[in-house]
């Protein structure tokens, strides 16, 4: 068996003029790619169809639930609208809802339910009663006190504002109705009556509204939320923040230590840096600012290269939520917020968008098969805030949390998981994960029916069918994790050139054209950078993008006695009856044998101790 550093080689990044024109014309997009939604894609897949009606069934009943009826934080809301009561929670339990109604309106794209509709359009009716005259919304001020908003940049106002941003423009794309655009709007326009050029300085405390500014530009063609954006970008490092003098934290913590166009090193909080990113790469894509994007390269790989655990989380200490040192990576104390994980499927997203380059969707897929999905129980209804990778069995997943960002953001971006699949330019299709699928692409030959079929991660045969003539190129991103690949059209081996990890394929498609991708899934044993203390003599298993734990309720006998050597035999079997079907991976190391499962299905049976990093013996 060999073995694999995850130690990233650094490539060389070319940057690649537009190919295709931004919708809007004024401004020039720096993206290499663009982004095909969704909403053109219709998921059908023996891994992720189970967790889509999961989230259907319990995801989303349990997010309505907790928010009506076990917490306060639809009722802050009726407060709110009569001016009077308690606020209950936490200041920024406004966004939990707007968070979970984004999930709503997702859902709604390709699962029509009237009831569904109902419900979210009788909270909007809650939000648009609860927003004061001025546009202003947030249930903490309205009941705490509005003389004392935007005092404090720690109190969360504009990310709360954000997330009702993005929980609008999902909502009016889903069903047309602009009642609560038509509150976001008149929240961003009291924003940017107080705040911007000339005004007063700002630097919001927990970053969001960036990348929402910029989702309410694209939808409503204003080219001042895009400016309004920019400028919020570029308030940061300028000691512009203020914490309302009850702030513990330093300007690192916020992303306030430096302008963002100079930064080359993660600091602080984990999720905030993330939406940060994501804000920088869109105000960017648009304005053609090339700063941001130098600036993102270098954040990049001080990320990836010296702050990411081997399961794509992000955020080593529960301190901060958030960074400590290079290669301080602890497996116990881990934090790994699921936020987190999701904010590196975010921004790894949008850098492949820049670059065309497959080592981001390489960080997307590691984050998304193990950060993000160990963040949902198997049954879709208990949740992980914090996924470390080791357990003395004392850490469970829950129905809901007092900070429940993580419930939430799970539940908007599972039925968004069809974003990442594919990306268009000018006469190329970007297949970039194997999720079987029937889409229906724009492409700029017009739309393209394409499907993809597979039973990945738990084989690497992947079948992509056209459904139409094309004339231009297929470009299949080979993973990483693939050491070898065969690559067939209609049966017979494929020519192919290699540019920046996908395999070009360029001819004059038929409809009924075939693909077949075929990337053996090899187990394997993986070793950290030796600059991290944390694994030092210690291996962890992979299969494709999947990494795998030992939890003790498979090992009774041997937790204590687990190791692996250079002779360690692994024999893989799929269990259909376990964890919604997983594969389990049996290792026998001289005497003791033992065995392996996905690390996003653990804690879904009897508690007990779980561990990704094993003993290794030379
Ligand atoms: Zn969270």
């Amino acid at each position: 068996m060999k073995n694999y550093f995850v130690a990233l080689a650094l490539l060389l990044i070319t940057f690649s003029a537009c190919q295709l024109k931004s919708p809007k014309e004024e401004n020039a997009s720096l993206k290499m790619i663009e982004a095909v939604d969704f909403s053109h894609v219709k998921i059908n897949d023996s891994f992720w169809s189970t967790i889509l009606q999961k989230h259907v069934s319990a995801t989303i009943p349990v997010c309505i639930d907790q928010i009506e009826n076990q917490t306060g934080r639809i009722q802050n809301f009726e407060n709110a609208a009569k001016r009077q009561g308690e606020h209950s929670g936490i200041y920024f339990d406004d966004s939990d809802v707007y968070k979970a109604l984004e999930g709503m309106a997702y859902t709604l794209v390709n699962n029509p339910d009237p009831a569904l509709e109902q419900k979210a359009d009788e909270w909007i009716d809650k939000f648009a009663a609860a927003q004061e005259p001025d546009g202003y919304i947030n249930t903490f001020y309205t009941l705490t006190g509005l003389e004392n908003r935007w005092t404090n940049m720690v109190k969360h106002e504009m990310y709360c504002a954000g997330h009702m941003i993005e929980a609008a423009v999902a909502y009016y794309k889903a069903t047309g109705k602009r009642k609560l655009l038509d509150v976001s709007e008149k929240m961003a326009q009291h924003m940017m009556s107080i705040f911007g050029p000339g005004k007063r300085h700002w630097v919001p405390g927990h970053e969001e509204i960036e990348l929402a500014l910029v989702k309410l530009y694209q939808v409503t063609g204003k080219q001042e939320y895009l400016d309004f954006s920019d400028w919020l970008l570029n308030e940061r490092g300028h000691g512009y923040g203020s914490t309302g003098g009850n702030g513990d934290w330093n300007a690192d913590y916020f992303q306030d230590n430096m302008p963002v166009k100079e930064m080359s090193s993660i600091t602080g909080h984990a999720v905030r840096s993330m939406y940060l990113y994501c804000g920088m790469a869109d105000v960017a894509a648009l304005k053609g600012d090339t700063a941001y994007i130098a600036a993102l390269h270098r954040l990049w790989d001080d990320v990836v290269l010296r702050n990411m655990y081997i399961t794509g989380g992000i955020g080593s200490s529960a301190d901060n939520e958030g960074f400590t040192e290079d290669y301080d990576l602890p497996n116990l104390e881990a934090y790994c917020e699921t936020c987190a994980s999701v904010g590196m499927v975010l921004w790894n997203w949008r850098m492949n968008q820049f670059t065309g380059n497959t080592k981001y969707i390489d960080v997307l897929e590691r984050s998304l098969y193990n950060g993000v999905l160990a963040g949902i129980s198997a049954e879709g209804d208990r949740f992980f805030y914090v996924n470390p990778l080791e357990s003395k069995g004392d850490h469970h997943r829950q129905a809901w949390y007092g900070c429940a960002c993580c419930p939430s953001q799970v539940s908007r971006f599972i039925p968004s998981i069809g974003n990442y699949i594919y990306g268009l330019s000018k006469d190329i299709i970007w297949v970039n994960l194997y999720i079987g699928n029937e889409a229906v692409l724009p492409t700029s030959q017009g739309d393209i029916p394409v499907s993809i079929q597979t039973n990945m991660p738990w084989s690497g045969e992947v079948k992509v069918t056209m459904g139409k003539n094309y004339k231009g190129e297929i470009r299949m991103r080979i993973p990483e994790w693939a050491n070898e690949y065969q690559l067939q059209v209609n049966g017979k081996n494929a020519d192919v050139t290699i540019d920046k990890g996908y395999a070009v394929l360029n001819r004059n498609w038929k409809a009924g054209d075939e693909i077949s991708l075929n990337m053996p899934i090899e187990t394997k044993m993986v070793a950290a950078d030796p600059r991290v203390k944390a694994d030092e003599g210690k291996r962890a298993v992979m299969r494709g993008p999947l990494v795998f734990c030992a939890e003790e309720v498979d090992n009774k006998q041997s937790y204590d006695k687990m190791e692996l050597n250079n002779n360690s035999q692994f024999a893989e079997s799929y269990n259909a009856n376990l964890l919604n079907g997983i594969e389990q991976i049996q290792v026998q190391t001289g005497n003791t044998s033992f065995s392996l499962i996905p690390y996003y299905a653990w804690d879904n049976r009897e508690a007990g101790r779980m561990k990704v990093w094993l003993d290794y013996i030379n």
